[in-house]
């Protein structure tokens, strides 16, 4: 069937014309009639009330008044018109057309008004509402006819260019009325019969026309039910399709032995290993006896405990004659691995090494043919592992740490370093804890571990939100708890961290500490990514040792590193750092026995989203209830650690922050198909399977990513 309409250039649709199809394309990515109808609402507003103006709530979402003008002023450039109902009075503001305004609104008129309300002056008022002939039912004189106007409306994504040129709300609507008239006849169904049965799920064509212009508030919902249950499966099916296919496919190194190393290690452990620790190693060794490549990622909070799991796998891979490398995202944190893995490793007789982009070229002659020969069982490093020089003789598993912080070339580089044609088992840890929604359509085709119980006799940290104000109680604070014996971590945000520009923040911050806090007693080291390596570690070296008292330093801390005895952490213009590097730094302390504490000091001008963010550090400890609610505050494209790629696929109406029901519904449901069908052949399957080929919801190559 030809899609006569559905194709044709949005130019044609009545109402557009070419200079606002040039910007529909531009601002809307809409190039057809058939691309304008999938731009669903993102919201609907509920026509048929009429709020009475006392009960309007200033700062509540739209509402609709119907009143009559009262009074008109005309200061200059903007339109002040008063109206009242029975019930009180508001005022309008407008900005913009206002030869328009003023013929229309005079004294006696009465008119709905749709809009956000607001208090200015202790008055309230709507700028720039949409305007309208009384609803019918409103009491008021209403055109005959104006009841048959849909009552519930969608309310459009739109841009300041798109309503300059005229394209606003209402004309929207009335677009999208244009196009479905003409195009809702050559809407053919997506999924075949079955599944709309099963899930009983409204058609398409019903759907689109309701997801526009709704009968009710049941058929939206049906339909926006529909339309995202159809989004989700797709994509599930994409993703679980390629997990089968890729373990088919992609054989692995067989590791079935636990090896000496193994039991002499964990024989000879400090402490026992959590619940959660053991049913991950558990986990990890069954990938690696299972004779397929293991992908897994495994998150777990700051502190709950992943080099162990580290150690634990490496050895495994030693235990069966191949080597494994650890990775990290810093000079400090890799240095940091490599003393605490030696200190496990001690019972055993596997060598280690470690290698960064500071190893000097003699360290790196000895290093480089040890590897190669084998006789390195584990080595930790930066990206200085993955340069061509290295060779392994037999490398079989790689882990990388913080994984968000490597590319996804280097990643892939890492990968190429095959053992007798066979990649490399991988094992990514990071401590972003990512919501389980987003995790499952992320890593849909990856193998997911999750630590999710700390070790034990870890004491919460105390979270605080200061200003600066309270400055010299926070000092007085910090020395009562040196006095104690404990250290603190100071830290200044920094952004780019190549501009000089930033580093006077912290420069001047130290400068301010070390005045608070002279010599002697007290001892200030200070970090930051412009120190040369041997400055940096000297530095940091004297803070875990316990020589200095307090670090100043930036962000390099945030991962990883490991100071049992620091008991304060106190973070500068907090408000400058994301949600997930907030709890990241935190996670810095609380690791020892004493209590400890966490301390925001925040500027002067936050806005409302960062005070929130803040607040919500101070009353949330667990990292995935922050994640959890740092998605619904900012949307998942935003989330960080996916925000370097975005999300590597967008949705039209689904939500993977607030759909999680209906995602895990979907997937639910997909698995069943496969399960049935795994590639999609049966006859009955035919419409997923010509939906997936147009690729929309492919994540290109995200297996071969971790
Ligand atoms: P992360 O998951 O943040 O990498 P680490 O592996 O650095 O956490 O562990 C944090 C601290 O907890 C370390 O000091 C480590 O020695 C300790 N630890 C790890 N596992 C346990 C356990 N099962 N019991 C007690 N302490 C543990
Ligand atoms: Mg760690």
């Amino acid at each position: 069937m030809i899609k006569k309409a559905l194709d044709t250039e949005i130019q044609f649709l009545p109402g557009v014309g070419p200079k606002r199809a040039s910007l529909l394309a531009r601002e809307l990515g809409v190039s057809t009639i058939g691309d304008l109808i999938k731009i669903y609402p993102f919201r609907h507003i509920d026509r048929s009330t009429v709020t009475p103006i006392a009960e309007v709530v200033p700062d509540s979402a739209s509402v609709q008044v119907t009143g009559e003008v009262v009074s008109v002023a005309t200061p200059p450039k903007r339109i002040t018109v008063t109206i009242k109902d029975g019930s009180g009075e508001m005022d309008l503001v407008f900005f913009k057309g206002l030869k328009y305004i003023a013929d229309r609104l005079v004294p006696g008129a009465v008119f709905t008004f749709f809009g956000k309300p607001t208090l200015f002056n202790g008055r309230l008022n709507m700028v720039h509402p949409e305007i309208d002939a009384p609803q019918a039912d409103s009491g008021s004189a209403g055109k005959p006819g104006a009841s048959d106007r849909p009552m519930i409306l969608g309310v459009y994504p739109s841009t300041e260019k798109l309503k300059n040129a005229g394209i606003t709300g209402k004309v929207m609507n009335k677009l999208m009325a244009n196009a479905l008239r003409m195009t809702l006849p050559e809407i053919e169904e997506t999924l075949p019969d079955y599944v709309l049965r099963e899930n009983a799920l409204m058609g398409l064509a019903p759907a689109i026309r309701n997801v526009h212009f709704p009968k009710d508030a049941e058929s939206l919902q049906k339909a926006r039910y529909r339309l995202k249950f159809e989004e989700l499966l797709l994509l599930q099916l994409s993703l679980l399709k390629q997990k089968f296919v890729r373990s088919r496919e992609e054989k692995g190194i067989m590791m079935p032995r636990v090896g000496e190393d193994f039991n002499l290690c964990y024989n000879a452990l400090p402490y026992q290993l959590t619940g959660a620790q053991k049913r991950v190693i558990k986990e990890i060794r069954s990938d690696l006896m299972s004779g397929h490549q293991m992908n897994r990622l495994l998150q777990g909070d700051v502190g709950s405990g992943k080099t162990m799991v580290a150690v634990l796998s490496a050895l495994l891979a030693v235990g069966n004659g191949y080597q494994a490398c650890i990775m990290a995202p810093t000079e400090v944190l890799a240095r940091q691995h490599f003393a605490n893995i030696s200190k496990y490793l001690a019972p055993t007789g596997v060598k280690a090494a470690v290698l960064t982009g500071s190893s000097k070229a003699s360290e790196r002659k000895k290093l480089l043919p040890a590897l190669a020969s084998g006789e390195i069982g584990i080595i930790v490093g930066t990206h200085a592992l993955i340069e061509d020089t290295v060779v392994f003789k037999r490398l079989g598993l790689a882990i990388i740490d913080e994984q968000h912080r490597f590319g996804v070339d280097q990643r892939a580089r890492l990968w190429s370093k095959t053992t007798d044609g066979l990649p490399p088992h991988v094992l990514v840890m990071t401590a972003t804890p990512i919501p389980r929604t987003l995790a499952m359509t992320l890593y849909g085709d990856l193998d997911v571990s999750v630590i999710d119980e700390m070790p034990p006799g870890r004491k919460p940290v105390q979270t605080m939100l200061i200003t600066e104000r309270q400055r010299s109680s926070l000092w007085k604070f910090i020395k009562d708890q040196i006095g104690l014996g404990r250290q603190a971590f100071i830290v200044y945000p920094l952004i780019f961290e190549s501009e000089k520009l930033d580093y006077q923040n912290l420069e001047q911050g130290y400068e301010k500490v070390v005045e608070a806090f002279p010599f002697p007693p007290y001892k200030v080291a200070i970090v930051h990514g412009q120190q040369t390596n041997e400055t940096k570690t000297f530095n940091m070296d004297a803070f875990v040792a316990g020589r200095a008292n307090i670090l100043v330093s930036t962000t390099v801390i945030e991962v990883g590193v490991d100071v049992p005895n620091a008991s304060v952490m106190v973070i500068e213009s907090a408000e400058r750092f994301g949600l997930s590097q907030l709890h990241q730094l935190r996670g810095r302390v609380g690791r020892g026995a004493d209590k400890s504490y966490c301390i925001l000091v925040k500027g002067d001008k936050v806005s409302k989203d960062s005070m929130h963010r803040l607040e919500l550090l101070c009353h949330t400890e667990n990292g995935f209830d922050l994640a959890e609610e740092d998605m619904k505050m900012r949307g998942p494209g935003d989330l960080e650690g996916t925000q370097q790629s975005g999300l590597p696929i967008t949705l039209n109406i689904a939500s993977l922050a607030k759909d999680g029901l209906i995602l895990q519904a979907a997937r639910g449901y997909a698995e069943r198909v496969l399960a049935e069908d795994p590639v999609l052949e049966l006859p009955k399957n035919f419409l997923l399977r010509k939906e997936l080929e147009k690729g929309k919801y492919e994540i290109k190559d995200y297996s071969k990513i971790s």
